[in-house]
């Protein structure tokens, strides 16, 4: 069953959200070539428990740390690991927290140091998709109709690969609720979008093959050519005004301005 948030508990996740981007604004400010996600997740684990929260994905489902960290190829699900970041890798980073009953999620993908153009176009790319996504979650719209926006664009119109196996959530007193949010489908299918509703929605796109694997470690997804590939998301919440983003990518955005070693894509190159 969709459990519907009352506007009390909106805020609840919102202040979860905001967390969550201020984690991985904590990131931005730390990410470089040289670093290990493993730094990154002791950080980002300390700083949420600093603010009297608690990782929402240490334990869940027995995952083993506080950030998914996914560089490359890995699309998402990666374990934080001891190997330092190189010039031109690209990080999704995906962070999620509990407090109060409820959970927050969000993710970004950086880019460090030199990166190609084609790699550029496809992190500015996914992370449109994602607000395309959101401007279709708006009361009496269906579900599809999000998915639609977003394979529309990045499959459709730029000819990358959208993944299947992996999807968006509804998100509240659980990680992971009813519904399923695809980054896919069709206009005017699924269920109908109600007042109350929250969801993470969180494109994953691929320059090349949408086709995806496990890896060895049994967490880690990756791409089955290898290539490229990005993740943005936000949790928003359903309200009569229109999608509501409690999550806030801007501050992670201004500390990428401050990091001379990443690439800021809000920056046309
Ligand atoms: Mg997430
Ligand atoms: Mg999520």
């Amino acid at each position: 069953m969709i459990y519907y948030k009352t506007s009390e508990e909106i805020e609840l996740i919102r202040q979860n959200c905001l967390l969550v981007s201020k984690t991985l604004a904590l990131v931005a400010s730390l990410i470089k070539p040289g670093v290990t996600g493993e730094y990154l997740d002791k950080k980002a684990e300390e700083f949420i428990l600093d603010h009297g929260a608690k990782p929402g994905f240490k334990g869940y489902n027995d995952f083993p740390a506080t950030l998914c960290i996914s560089p490359n190829e890995c699309v998402v699900h990666g374990i934080p690991a001891k190997k330092e970041f190189v010039d031109g890798d690209i990080v999704s980073v995906d962070c999620g927290v509990y407090h109060n009953d409820f959970y927050g999620d969000a993710a970004f993908t950086f880019a460090l140091g030199e990166i190609s153009s084609e790699v550029f176009d496809l992190l500015v790319a996914t992370n449109t998709s994602l607000y395309k996504g959101i401007e279709m979650a708006k009361v009496g719209a269906r579900i599809g109709d999000i998915g639609w926006a977003i394979q529309d664009y990045t499959e459709k119109t730029l000819g990358y690969g959208v993944v299947r196996e992996l999807i968006g959530h509804g998100l509240g007193r659980n990680l992971h609720e009813k519904p399923e949010v695809p980054n896919y489908g069709r206009r005017g299918k699924g269920i109908k979008l109600k007042q109350g509703l929250v969801i993470a929605i969180e494109p994953m796109v691929n320059l090349g093959t949408k086709a995806v694997m496990t890896a060895q470690d049994g967490w880690t997804i990756v791409t089955k050519d290898k290539l490229q590939s990005a993740h943005f998301e936000h949790t928003i919440a359903v309200t009569k005004d229109g999608p509501d983003i409690l999550s806030n990518h801007s501050f992670i955005f201004d500390e990428i301005k401050n990091n001379s070693e990443i690439v800021d894509i809000s920056i046309k190159k």
